[in-house]
């Protein structure tokens, strides 16, 4: 027997993106407490400012996830994103690694793209729900963020190549 709602069965294409807007708040809040802290353990200016910029996006990636939830009639709470635990779990061992400023910088850049990519995939997966029940405001609100996400999986990369370029090849 299932004891709660959010445990209940999913049935419909709107209960599975419902589920999947959850998991995605559940990852965007713990990510508003990290990429501070990310921002701290950066040494390149660009990289330090990059992670407060995307720090402001992803408060309105909330805000987004919100307005979702509310358009489906949903609490946006009650589920915790394991996934994104793991890769911030992972992104503060980087934080605590003792390396080079420029190494460790690229250590912080690969957990981002990991964070990053793995927003994507949510957040397109759930454009498509809202995509199939016809629900136009919900997938776009959703490709603004998604598009977010991609930008600034591009601009990691860019970054990391400065950075690259900048440390001795021997
Ligand atoms: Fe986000
Ligand atoms: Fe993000």
């Amino acid at each position: 027997m299932n004891h709660t709602k959010e445990m209940s069965k999913l049935t419909t294409l709107q209960d599975l993106l419902i589920h999947s807007v959850k998991d995605l708040y559940s990852a965007e809040t713990q990510l508003v407490k990290a990429l501070p802290k990310m921002s701290k353990a950066a040494s390149d200016p660009v990289l330090k400012k990059g992670f407060l910029t995307h720090l402001e996006e992803t408060e309105f990636h909330v805000i987004r996830l919100e307005q979702v939830a509310a358009l489906l009639d949903a609490s946006p709470r009650g589920l915790s994103c394991k996934a994104m635990k793991g890769l911030i779990e992972e992104g503060g061992e980087t934080i605590k690694e003792e390396a080079e400023p420029g190494i460790k910088d690229l250590a912080l850049i690969a957990a981002a793209q990991k964070i990053e990519h793995y927003e994507i995939s949510g957040y397109g997966s759930a454009r498509a729900l809202a995509k199939a029940i016809g629900n136009d405001e919900i997938a776009s609100l959703l490709q603004t963020t998604e598009d977010e996400e991609g930008a600034t999986d591009k601009k990691l990369t860019t970054v990391a190549e400065k950075i690259v370029a900048g440390i001795p090849q021997s």
